[in-house]
């Protein structure tokens, strides 16, 4: 080494150098020795080394740099600086010859200072950190792990080992051989990490599912890193472990439940929509599209209510969104529009979003309920409608009937018309044809009384066959009168009914003044009057006045009266002589009913035999009829020479049939009076048969076994077929007499009724008796057709009963035959 080069090296090199002799005077210092002592070369030169760089602590004795007994040794210790400071310092020695002048074959030594204050102060940090992390390593709560690339575990902390369920790191280390098959439930989860790994040299947030000591399955979290060797292969992992189990328990319940609602609002019949708190559309469902017609990403973002609300309903709208607001939910049924412009009736619910106690938007639930609407439409007309018909029924008849007459309090000029209609043959339609028939006649009728009016009248079916009509607003009463006609005609027209043709008609009652009637009631019972009354008098239609009212009144009356008059010996039997048409001679009577009133005078049964019937009075009067009739005729047979082969009708109401004791009491009245039975003839009407056929007719076999005669009275007017009459125990008929007297509009027609009557009657050996005879010429018509019997006016009129005796006896006389013969 040249001078140069050496003294370069003494100037130039970061270590502090020091020359010092052998007593440890120092001879040469170099400029890093100035900096690192903070002492000036020209301050150290010439001074013993001894007393210049003190050790902090102690003074300095024995040996240290200045003495030659350390040399070549090398040690760290401390030394006080120019300044005061304490400096870490390494130190070393070694001696040399000192050059020059100087030496003079003397060795002094080079003393080379390194400052290690730095490195001792990273040497104490280090310290701490590995102190401190150390204890994070032990007392973290994450797992903290180093392993292999082969799968195993070279250092894991506590916190690993108690995520992992082992009792100790120790444990489980032991445990883990190949971390790829015993810790992750997925195969190839171990894989993925160390693939990662390879690629990034490190993973993050890599969460997996782990299998415990006891088998119990985690979620965990790793984040690490690779470590690699000096050959950059990777030498072992390093990371942390943390189990997040619970989250991801959170996690999935939650996503559970975001799954099941969107499936819900997804798959929802009903059509949902989330409406954010500036009214926008935030999404909705399927069904929502497809009630409204509006696809979801049209409208998301935007206000639906132009779309959906009908304009007159949109304040009705906000009111109903600041109540679901207010209220947390709310309900409403109400009108939407659809795309196409059609209205819906819709239940809406609404409910607020709310999001952690916020709310945040509207539910809205739309259910189309036009349905149930209909639904509801429909059985409200169901119960105010009938059935078969589809006509109006009477409480909905009732209910425009009392509107009418408000109305009518309300306008001057308001007139309205009730008429109500019976149907005459829908009972024989549905005993003879069956119910079906009787439905489709029913239906026919009601169609054709719709014809009849305008839309704006009602027609309503009141029950059974009975019909009601409210004409609204008519000009005249000839205007009403003339759709009553309409309406005969209409219902005149034969109907088609289970294959056989049928005609039919009608009675009407109208009622024409409606003003100032207190209720629908008592119309409607002035136009059952009206009706009633045309039925009774055979008429198509009449109007109600003021008089029906008063009869209706007398009826109520006379039904009171009737009823003691029995008591009181107000009733009486009149008698009408029967003859021989072909000689005019006496062959019986009939006994005709008479009342004779304190007040009213002589009733005549037209009067009350009806109202008898109608209350059950007529059985006990029947009987006293039978009674009174055949003591009566006792007493001729009894008392008249030659009359004791004359005959007696008795006239025998339906309503005494079948089961009201008659056969019972006839016997008994033959048996009281000893009567021959065969002079007792009893005069039923057709109607006994048509009511109930099997009990009826058996009940006339029995009376027909006592040995009374029996007579199908007021013949031709019932609908009773020749196969009835064959199967009954009858012997004679008697021809109404509207066929011989009643004029009528047509004789020749009459004539040929009873013409086939009569024939009729020949085949089935039945004696005719003509009522009714009022003439000579009646009576030679009869002759010449062949009848057997005739009784009428011509001969005599009813007679009370001594004169009908005294009749018996003139005719006997002026017969001078002395006797009469019996007539079965
Ligand atoms: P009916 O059985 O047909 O009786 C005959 C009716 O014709 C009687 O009327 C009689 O007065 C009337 N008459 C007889 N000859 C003529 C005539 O030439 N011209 C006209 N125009 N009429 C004639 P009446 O006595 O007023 O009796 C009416 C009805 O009352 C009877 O009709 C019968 O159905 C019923 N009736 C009468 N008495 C009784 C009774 O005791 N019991 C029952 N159940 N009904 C009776
Ligand atoms: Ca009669
Ligand atoms: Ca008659």
């Amino acid at each position: 080494m040249t001078d140069d080069t050496y003294r370069r090296l003494f100037s130039d090199t970061p270590n502090a150098i020091v020359l010092r002799d052998a007593e440890g005077v120092i001879l040469k210092v170099n400029a890093s020795f100035e900096r690192l002592f903070c002492i000036k070369a020209e301050d150290a030169v010439g001074k013993n080394l001894k007393s210049l760089l003190l050790p902090p602590d102690h003074p300095a004795d024995g040996p240290g740099e200045w003495s030659d007994e350390c040399i070549a040794s090398r040690c760290e210790t401390r030394r006080l600086r120019g300044d005061g400071e304490e400096v870490e310092v390494s130190m070393s020695f070694f001696s040399a010859p000192l050059p020059g002048a100087d030496g003079n074959g003397k060795t002094g030594a080079f003393v080379i200072y390194r400052d290690i204050t730095r490195q001792k102060q990273n040497d104490a940090l280090r310290r701490s950190a590995e102190i401190k992390y150390k204890s994070i390593f032990e007392h973290s709560l994450n797992g903290i792990f180093q392993t292999t690339p082969e799968g195993g575990y070279i250092n894991v902390n506590p916190a690993l080992a108690r995520i992992y369920g082992f009792a100790s790191p120790a444990e489980l280390i032991e445990h883990f051989k190949d971390i790829k098959n015993q810790l992750y439930v997925e195969p190839g989860r171990r894989d993925d990490f160390t693939k990662i790994m390879r690629e990034r040299r490190e993973v993050t947030n890599f969460e997996s599912q782990i299998r415990k000591k006891d088998g119990e399955i985690i979620w965990i979290t790793e984040n690490a890193r690779a470590v690699f060797d000096e050959n950059r292969d990777i030498a072992y992992y390093e990371g942390t472990v943390t189990d997040i189990t619970e989250r991801k328990r959170a996690e999935e319940a939650l996503e559970v439940q975001r799954a099941r609602f969107s499936r819900l609002f997804a798959n929802s019949p009903q059509a949902i929509a989330l409406i954010d708190l500036n009214r926008n559309v935030v999404d909705c469902n399927k069904a929502f599209e497809n009630l409204f017609g509006y696809r979801a990403e049209d409208i998301k973002g935007f206000g639906m209510r132009p779309l959906i609300v009908p304009d007159d309903l949109l304040t009705e709208c906000e009111n109903f969104r600041n109540s679901v607001l207010a209220d947390k939910s709310a309900h409403k049924e109400t009108l939407r529009r659809r795309r196409s412009g059609r209205i819906i009736p819709v239940s809406v619910i609404g409910f607020p979003l709310e999001v952690n106690g916020e709310t945040s938007g509207v539910f809205y639930i739309y259910q189309d309920i036009s349905e149930r609407k209909a639904f509801e439409e429909q059985i409200t007309h169901q119960a105010f409608h009938d059935a078969l018909t589809g006509l109006p029924n009477r409480t909905l008849f009732a209910e425009r009937l009392e509107r009418a007459l408000e109305r009518g309090k309300r306008r001057e000029g308001y007139n309205f018309a009730v008429l109500m209609v019976d149907l005459n043959k829908f009972k024989a339609v549905n005993d003879s044809l069956g119910h079906q028939a009787g439905d489709e006649l029913l239906v026919e009728f009601s169609k054709r009384l719709r014809a009849c009016v305008r839309a704006v009248d009602t027609v309503a079916r009141l029950g059974g066959d009975e019909f009601a009509v409210i004409l609204e607003e008519f000009a005249s009463s000839g205007e009403v009168l003339g759709v009553a006609g309409r309406i005969r005609n209409l219902i005149r027209r034969p109907y088609r009914l289970a294959g056989a043709e049928v005609t039919a008609g009608a009675s009407i009652g109208v009622v024409l003044q409606t003003r100032g009637y207190a209720s629908a009631d008592n119309v409607l019972r002035d136009a059952d009057i009206a009706m009633y009354r045309a039925k009774e008098r055979g008429e198509d239609c009449l109007v109600f006045d003021k008089k029906m009212h008063l009869d209706v009144l007398e009826t109520i009356n006379l039904e009171t009266d009737l009823r003691a008059a029995l008591d009181r010996d107000e009733l009486t039997l009149h008698y009408q002589p029967i003859v021989s048409v072909e000689d005019e001679t006496l062959t019986s009577f009939e006994a005709l009913i008479r009342w004779e009133h304190p007040n009213r005078g002589l009733v005549p049964p037209d009067k009350f035999i009806p109202l008898a019937e109608e209350s059950g009075l007529i059985v006990p009067i029947g009987e006293w009829v039978i009674t009174e009739a055949c003591r009566t005729l006792r007493e001729w047979v009894d008392t008249i020479p030659g009359a004791q082969g004359v005959g007696m009708s008795v006239n025998v109401s339906s309503r005494q049939f079948p089961g009201r004791g008659l056969v019972r009491h006839v016997a008994k009245t033959l048996a009281d009076t000893g009567l021959d039975p065969s002079l007792l003839k009893l005069e039923v009407t057709e109607s006994v048969i048509m009511q109930d056929t099997a009990d009826a007719l058996n009940e006339l076999h029995r009376l027909k076994a006592l040995g009374v005669l029996i007579a199908i009275d007021d013949f031709g007017t019932g609908y009773s077929s020749l196969s009835y009459l064959r199967r009954m125990p009858i012997d004679h008929l008697k021809i109404d007499r509207s066929f011989i007297s009643g004029g009528g509009d047509n004789p020749e027609e009459n004539l040929k009724i009873i013409k086939s009557i009569v024939s009729l009657a020949r085949t089935l050996n039945l004696k005719i008796i003509a009522e009714g005879v009022e003439n000579e010429k009646q009576l030679e018509g009869l002759r010449l057709l062949g009848c057997d019997r005739a009784q009428g006016y011509m001969f005599s009129r009813p007679k009370p009963r001594a004169e009908a005796r005294e009749l018996i006896a003139n005719h006997l006389e002026k017969r001078g035959t002395g006797i009469i013969q019996t007539d079965n």
